[in-house]
C-alpha cells in the first residue's frame, strides 16, 4: 500500500495487481462447452427474472441499461470471479452501459474515454453500448437463422448475451493489455477459451437488411411517402436507423448530379417503393 497520489498505471498500485491478475486469468481459462451451456441459460433466466422491462419475454420489446448491467456482472462473477469488474474498479474507473440508437452496423461498441489533461488524476471511463437498431431488427420480420459469435441464436435475448460477451471481452482486453482487437489472435484465442466463441462477428439482421427484405427499400431505390398531408416522391440515398431520401426541389441544396434536393429523413416503414 502507498500513501502519495498514484496514477493507475503507477507501477506497485493496487490497479496494477488486478489487472496482472485478470490478465492471468483471462489467460488460463478455459470453460467446458457444457459449463458454457449452463451458464449461458443461468444468465438468460436470471436476466428475464429479473428485469422489470423483459416482461418474462425472451424476444423482449423494451429494454433499459440496468439490463446490461446485470447481464454483465453475472457474467463477470460466474465465469471470471468477478476480476473485470474488481479491474475497473482498482483503477478508480466507471464502468457504464448505454442503448445506442446511432449504432447501426455492429451489435455493440466499448469504448474507453481518457482523462483529458485538466482532470489528471482522474480516471478513465468505460461504456460498453448495445445498438438498439440491431438488436430489435433482429428477430423482427425478417425470419433467417441467426448466427453470432459462431453460436445459432433462437431469440433476441440469446444474440443480445452474445453482444455482451464479445464486448465485455473487449474491455477485459483494454484492461489487461491496454488495446483490443477482436481480428487478433489473441481475441481470437480468448473468446473460444472463456466464450466458446469460434467467430468474432454476428450476422444479426442490421437496420440496412431489414429495409431491403422487408420493406423492398435499397439505396437508389425510387420511395414515395406521406410528408403532412403531402405525398412526397425522391429516391433512397442511405440507410442508418431512418432512410435518406432525396426529393428534387427547386430550393434544395445542389448534389453532384447537378440537381437539386430536400433532404428527408423518414422511418423505413413510411416509404412505398415506387415502381418504374
Ligand atoms: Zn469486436
Amino acid at each position: 500500500m502507498t500513501d502519495r497520489p498514484t496514477r493507475p498505471n503507477d507501477p506497485g498500485t493496487k490497479s496494477d495487481d488486478a489487472t496482472i491478475r485478470l490478465r492471468d486469468l483471462l489467460t488460463e481459462t478455459q470453460h467446458d462447452g457444457g459449463v458454457l451451456d449452463r451458464i449461458f441459460r443461468q444468465v438468460h433466466e436470471s436476466v428475464l427474472d429479473q428485469s422489470p422491462y423483459l416482461n418474462d419475454n425472451s424476444n423482449f420489446t423494451k429494454i433499459g441499461t440496468n439490463d446490461l448491467a446485470r447481464m454483465f456482472d453475472l457474467y463477470d462473477s460466474l465465469l471470471l470471479n468477478g476480476k473485470i469488474r474488481t479491474a475497473v474498479e482498482a483503477q478508480g474507473s466507471k464502468l457504464e452501459f448505454a442503448l445506442s440508437r446511432r449504432l447501426t452496423r455492429s451489435g455493440g461498441q466499448t469504448k474507453r474515454t481518457r482523462p483529458t489533461k485538466s482532470q489528471a488524476f482522474a480516471s478513465a471511463r468505460y461504456e460498453i453500448a448495445v445498438s438498439v437498431p440491431v438488436l430489435f431488427a433482429t428477430f423482427s420480420e425478417v425470419d433467417r437463422p441467426i448466427r453470432a459469435c459462431g453460436r445459432l441464436c433462437y431469440n433476441r435475448l440469446e444474440a443480445l448475451q452474445r453482444i455482451m460477451e464479445h464486448e465485455m471481452l473487449h474491455l477485459a482486453e483494454m484492461l489487461g493489455w491496454d488495446r483490443s482487437n477482436c481480428a487478433a489472435r489473441r481475441f481470437k484465442a480468448l473468446s473460444l477459451n472463456i466464450f466458446g466463441h469460434t467467430e468474432s462477428h454476428h450476422q444479426m439482421i442490421t437496420p440496412q437488411e431489414r429495409a431491403i427484405v422487408h420493406f423492398g427499400v435499397k439505396p437508389g431505390a425510387r420511395v414515395t411517402f406521406d410528408w403532412e398531408g403531402k405525398q412526397m416522391f425522391g429516391v433512397v440515398n442511405s440507410i442508418r436507423r431512418r432512410v435518406t431520401v432525396l426529393v428534387p426541389s427547386a430550393t434544395g441544396i445542389p448534389y453532384s448530379d447537378g440537381k437539386r434536393y430536400e433532404k428527408f429523413y423518414v422511418p423505413v416503414e413510411r416509404l412505398k417503393p415506387v415502381n418504374g
